[in-house]
């Protein structure tokens, strides 16, 4: 026997009934051993006083367990589908799908759209590589939109400029947590029958003119990675879509296209092609998430709310030690139906009022031990993208505004989780090295 648990197995993992011979150790248990190297894992510490209070855990983990039974399923089912349930409730949306990460979600709606190679996909230049992956992966064209000077999402003039006839999809970013200006974004996809993916990775919460970030494009992806303001145990992203027809459609996309209102012959269901845009039909493959995961998911969102107000308050601190620099130019904290999420706090300077440009500033505050966030590069200057026969000065040339901003203007800044002392010494910090600047030390 493997399997040394003394406990009933009959209906762990797929409930078999009152059968003699269940359908029983289909997975493996965690036993209290494990348990206690998860706790160890999620509380990590070190001393006397950490040592006594785990050996008090540890006691009363083994108690529980002669008690207790493992639970019946650890992957897709009720914890997942409440996550599911408080995610709809909270966006106003039906039928979202909870997925193993923001990507997957992506990979769902280009499928829908039907891209194939050489199909015409525009993204900010500005945003992090998963915004681009799985249309690059498949072929298509990625064309990068210049972005906005002081917002840094993608300028949806720009995108007007780039719309060919081969153009199927527009993946506006909400960078930082920003609202991106969808009305324009919207309008033009109407006109010209494009998908538009919102890539909320950073916007869950937030709104646009009092609409939720990410409910406002055919579809919307938002991530839980753990550097999101709110994760599901380092991994997850929910889907959302304002397709009605695609809605019932979301759950087979995630698991492989299975069916189970459907059988076929001496089997308990089918396996069907998922419907997509204008009749075109697609394979899915298995996003499938964990039950842990939901549970993780509910847990956060029901303070997602406080989370975001506490990011805010850090920002609107920031700016309030920050607003007698004429050199700098703060966080927008929104207001007026346009709330941002504050995932990141973003500070431009003006490199003529500053003596020098954000390079400069960033040495300096390095100097200081002042962390900014690695921020979004121009993803046309990537390697993978060199290597597919794209151009990046010709890019770079029709991209203006991101060449200026990145490389003379704009860094990030974490804000959550830090004290006044940090916050105060953070800003303290900025503005000693712009006077060093301005004085040319
Ligand atoms: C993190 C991130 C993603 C990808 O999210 P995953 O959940 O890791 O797939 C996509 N876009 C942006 C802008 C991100 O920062």
């Amino acid at each position: 026997m493997a399997n040394e648990t003394k406990k009933k197995a009959s209906d762990f993992r797929y409930n078999t009934g009152e059968t003699k011979v269940p359908w029983a150790a289909v997975g493996e248990n965690y036993n209290a051993e494990d348990l206690m190297t998860i706790i160890k894992f999620m509380m990590v510490g070190s001393g006397e006083a950490y040592d006594a209070a785990l050996k008090a855990v540890e006691k009363e983990v083994y108690a529980l367990d002669k008690v207790s039974e493992p639970p019946a399923k650890l992957s897709l089912d009720k914890e997942v589908a409440k996550a599911e349930e408080m995610c709809d409730k909270y966006l106003d949306t039906e039928g979202c799908a909870f997925l193993t990460n923001c990507t997957a979600g992506f990979e769902i709606a280009c499928k829908y759209t039907g891209l194939k190679p050489g199909d015409e996909v525009i993204v900010p230049a500005i945003t992090f590589a998963a915004t681009m992956a799985y249309p690059l992966s498949i072929g298509c064209k990625i064309v990068f939109a210049d972005v906005d000077p002081l917002t840094l999402n993608m300028d949806p003039k720009d995108v007007a400029r780039k719309i060919t006839s081969k153009t199927k999809m527009i993946v506006p970013v909400h960078i930082g947590g920003y609202p991106v200006d969808m009305d324009p974004i919207m309008e033009l996809a109407k006109q010209h029958d494009i998908i538009v993916l919102e890539d909320a990775a950073h916007a869950f919460g937030g709104e646009y003119k009092g609409r939720k970030l990410g409910t406002i494009g055919h579809f919307g992806s938002y991530s839980f990675h753990e550097v999101k303001n709110i994760t599901s145990f380092g991994e997850g992203g929910i889907l959302t879509t304002t397709i009605e027809d695609f809605r019932p459609e979301m759950k087979r996309a995630r698991f492989l296209g299975t069916d189970f209102s459907k059988k076929i012959k001496n089997w308990l269901y089918d396996v069907t092609p998922i419907q997509g845009k204008d009749g075109g039909k697609f394979v899915a493959t298995n996003f499938s998430t964990t039950e842990i995961q939901g549970l993780g998911l509910q847990l956060q969102i029901a303070r997602i709310e406080k989370i975001i107000e506490a990011r805010r308050e850090a920002s609107a601190y920031l700016n309030s030690r920050l607003a007698g620099c004429d050199a700098l130019i703060l966080q927008d904290l929104g207001g007026d139906g346009c709330k941002p999420t504050f995932h990141l706090y973003q500070l431009q300077i003006d490199p003529e009022k500053a003596g020098g440009d954000v390079q400069v500033l960033k040495k300096k505050l390095a100097e200081k031990g002042v962390t900014e966030i690695a921020h979004f590069g121009p993803l046309y200057r990537f390697q993978v993208l060199k290597d597919l026969g794209y151009d990046e000065a010709a890019i770079a040339a029709t991209c203006p505004v991101t060449e200026e901003v990145f490389d003379r203007r704009f860094t990030h800044f974490p804000v959550y989780g830090l004290t006044k002392e940090q916050l105060d010494y953070m800003a303290d910090s900025i503005l000693a090295s712009i006077d060093e600047m301005k004085r040319g030390v």
